[in-house]
């Protein structure tokens, strides 16, 4: 495995099983409310987040603090980068304090690959444009493998706007990986046209795409994306309003009648209700692991954490 973390395409079944793995171990440590504050002692994570985050930064944070590490949360709206600073310059700066681990959130994808050029630093991807957002992806796997108890042969339709979801990337490489069946279901507008070519099957109709499904994950639009990087229709409004757009592609109970009796519901937040999944299909207490998702977050990003951290001792 690379000394950085920056995507899911590449890694190998047993890179992932073995990461997976580990975290289950911190489901256990956390649940047990110990901490293991000696693994990552004297190492220094910085949070670097050029966009907004709720889930990752605060699991990010919580996952180096429970590992003992000093953690900075840099907050781009009050550093000089807003002085005109470029990125790479950025990079420099904090490659002279210093850091271990260095978590980046950024609009532009590929920015954690350029800034792993520069670092010493591990770099952690932790959400790249459209591109990739590998921890959720296993945080994702660690879910469903938990509650169904393998990934392989699994049925999983992930709904949405695929398009400008790096969601929807990172979990196409890592459940095609492992041997599940993806489908990819949304409006035409809003499955980027090369999908085929990741393995998947397409659908635009709800009932069809959900047949039989084991998982269904639902996608928020990303609208700060859409006219932007990616998008197949630069300027134009991919969806017509959400009230239609909830009509056909919203989740509900009446479109998930279609998937498996037992099939989990699932979103990575942040969640627009009434837009991509009905209220009561998100807060249904069998049906939805949308909170045991944010669980498995801190566990999985403790998992990276320290497993990057024990191959920079390697090196040393
Ligand atoms: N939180 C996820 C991301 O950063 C999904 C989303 O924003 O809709 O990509």
């Amino acid at each position: 495995m690379s000394r950085h973390l920056l995507q899911i395409e590449g890694l190998h079944p047993p890179q992932i099983e073995a990461m997976l793995d580990l975290a289950e171990s911190y489901v256990l440590l956390n649940r047990s409310g110990k901490t293991q504050r000696d693994l990552l002692r004297g190492r220094t994570l910085i949070n670097l987040f050029f966009e907004d985050s709720t889930r990752t930064r605060t699991s990010f944070e919580l996952a180096g603090k429970r590992l003992g590490a000093d953690v900075i949360n840099m907050s781009v709206a009050s550093s000089s980068v807003n002085k005109g600073e470029t990125l790479l310059d950025t990079a420099a700066t904090l490659n002279a304090m210093m850091c271990d681990l260095l978590v980046i959130r950024h609009s532009q994808s590929g920015a954690p690959h350029l800034l792993s050029q520069k670092v010493d630093a591990a770099v952690i991807n932790a959400g790249d444009g459209t591109h990739e957002h590998p921890t959720q992806a296993l945080l994702d796997a660690l879910t469903i493998r938990r509650r169904l108890g393998r990934l392989e042969g699994l049925t999983v339709a992930i709904c949405g706007d695929i398009l400008h979801s790096r969601v929807a990337r990172s979990n196409i490489h890592l459940l095609t990986a492992m041997g599940s069946r993806v489908r990819v279901v949304g409006p035409p507008t809003l499955i980027p046209a090369d999908c085929g070519r990741l393995g998947v099957e397409v659908f635009h109709d709800m009932a069809k795409g959900l047949a039989d499904a084991d998982v269904v994950m639902a996608l928020r639009l990303q609208k700060e994306r859409m006219g932007g990087e990616g998008n197949a229709r630069p300027g134009g409004n991919p969806v017509p309003s959400a009230r239609e757009y909830f009509r056909f592609y919203g989740l509900d109970f009446d479109k998930l009648a279609s998937a498996k009796p037992g099939a989990l519901v699932m979103h990575p937040g942040p969640m627009n209700r009434g837009v991509e999944i009905d209220s009561a299909v998100a807060d249904d207490p069998v049906r939805s692991v949308i909170k045991e998702q944010v669980e498995m977050g801190v566990a999985v990003r403790m998992a990276v954490l320290d497993s990057l951290a024990r191959m920079q001792r390697r090196n040393v």
